[in-house]
């Protein structure tokens, strides 16, 4: 533990993070989760391809030194004073580099493992550039039926030549059982873990 961290800061005592394809991943033990941030803006929605990234700020004196030399560790300098690093093999986003801020870098919460829930702090931590956020991800979350699995998935809804109940749905355990024509993944022609 860094002696000089105040007693106020946030600490986890294990903190691990990796990509999607594991050629990079780390691990810091009793280190600083400063502060979480949820942006909504388009840049992050362009970055991640989602509506929004969660991310926290960590010791980048601790962080750095872990993650600098990953030989897939690619770099896109998104503008005069941020640099985005991610996985050259599976492109997942790893470290964002504020310029500006010599004792933090930024990780994407979907790049750790098993943040604790409890961490999250309304005092510290906070929804931001929310009225950036798309137009429909209000919509998304509100009228939207949730499911545990596939829900309503249909594998290749496009083709065509077929009424839309006619193309299968997966099987789903929240679905109800109404659906005579849901398969099962195992069933459809090709079909692979997703
Ligand atoms: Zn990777």
């Amino acid at each position: 533990m860094n002696e000089t961290t105040p007693s106020d800061r946030r600490t986890v005592p294990s903190l691990k993070g990796s990509c999607l394809c594991g050629a990079i991943q780390w691990q810091l033990d009793d280190v600083q989760l400063a502060q979480i941030c949820v942006c909504h803006c388009g840049m992050c929605r362009r970055l991640s391809g989602s509506t929004f990234i969660p991310f926290g700020a960590i010791e980048r004196a601790k962080l750095w030194p872990v993650v600098k030399d990953f030989p897939t560790l690619k770099s896109y300098q998104s503008s005069s004073t941020t640099t985005r690093y991610f996985c050259g093999t599976c492109s997942s986003a790893m470290v964002f580099d504020y310029h500006f801020e010599p004792n933090s870098l930024w990780v994407p919460l979907g790049s750790l493992q098993d943040l604790d829930p409890s961490l999250l702090d309304s005092t510290r931590d906070s929804l931001i550039f929310v009225n950036d956020q798309a137009s429909y991800e209000t919509t998304l979350k509100s009228d939207l039926k949730e499911f545990s699995s596939f829900g309503l998935y249909k594998s290749d809804p496009c083709q065509p030549c077929k009424k839309w109940d006619e193309i299968p749905t997966f099987v789903s355990t929240a679905a109800s059982s109404e659906s005579e024509n849901q398969v099962d993944l195992k069933d459809l022609p090709g079909a692979t873990e997703t």
